[in-house]
């Protein structure tokens, strides 16, 4: 029960990232005497640009991603968000500042304008088009019966994969946070979707100063990402863009070309040379 206990967060108000963030030898073991899911990180998330993190199944991409809300701290080591310890902000506003879109979002029976709106209740109708015009929504949205007042889940209309990840995009921007997290989706995204999801990372990118981390698992949708990590067993096993990591020929190299050749979601377990 200690351990399931919310840290105590600070009184520092957290509302924009101007910087970067930092790890510093952070490290985390789930249990005492484990072989650490971190081992000893050090690495900067610049503001303002497009990281992604990647790497094999069980190379600490989803407990890297847990250490920045606070959902998790680190056993050493430490996390900073412009030079400021995260343990000195307070967690309520560290939380608001960090929106999320899920691999797999939940879509609720309601209207589309509501579904979005949970982002952040009483986000108005222009916010939340706007929201979606970034998020590539506004388009389907558009050509539905009833646009943004369209029914969804049981009874309501279907979704694509790929119509559905866009929608929870578009609910993860209208709350306007600097940081907003994007795991990506392992399945139900086609060739389209997947293009139409990295055209949207770039223009959140060109549009707006948001602090983007993808969580990547098809590694052509991260390719245009500024800074690109890769972790292998809990460690950075390389750190580059795209091109600097295919020239060096290591795990992502051998990666991408698999998935270029297969063109399949997969995150191959080749050993990290
Ligand atoms: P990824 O997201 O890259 O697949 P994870 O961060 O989920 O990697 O996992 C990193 C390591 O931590 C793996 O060895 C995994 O088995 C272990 N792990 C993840 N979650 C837990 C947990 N809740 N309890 C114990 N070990 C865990």
């Amino acid at each position: 029960m200690e351990a399931a206990r919310e840290p105590a967060g600070g009184d520092v108000e957290f509302a924009r990232l101007a910087k970067a963030i930092r790890f510093d030898h952070v490290s985390f073991a789930y249990d005492d005497g484990a072989a650490p899911a971190l081992d000893d990180i050090s690495l900067e998330i610049p503001a303002g640009a497009v990281t992604a993190v990647v790497g094999p199944s069980g190379a600490g991409k989803s407990t890297l991603i847990d250490l920045l809300p606070r959902l998790r701290d680190p056993t050493a080591g430490r996390i900073s968000f412009d030079g400021r310890p995260i343990e000195d902000f307070s967690l309520e506003t560290l939380r608001r500042g960090i929106a999320y879109a899920p691999q797999s979002p939940q879509v609720f029976s309601v209207t589309i304008a509501d579904h979005i709106r949970y982002g952040r209740p009483g986000a108005s109708d222009a916010d939340i088009r706007e929201a979606a015009r970034l998020a590539e929504a506004d388009g389907f949205i558009s050509q539905l019966g009833d646009g943004y007042d369209t029914q969804l889940g049981e009874g309501g209309v279907g979704l694509s994969g790929g119509q559905r990840q866009r929608l929870d995009l578009a609910r993860a921007l209208v709350r306007k946070a600097p940081i907003l997290i994007l795991d990506e989706p392992t399945s139900n995204l086609d060739a389209d979707a997947e293009a139409l999801l990295r055209e949207t990372i770039q223009r959140i990118r060109r549009e707006t100063d948001i602090t983007v981390i993808v969580v990547g698992h098809r590694l052509s949708t991260v390719r245009n990402a500024d800074r690109i990590v890769v972790l292998g067993a809990g460690q950075v096993a390389d750190l580059g863009n795209h091109a600097e990591l295919v020239a060096r020929g290591g795990w992502y190299a051998e990666a991408f070309a698999k998935q270029t050749r297969d063109s399949q979601p997969v995150e191959p377990r080749a050993a990290l040379a």
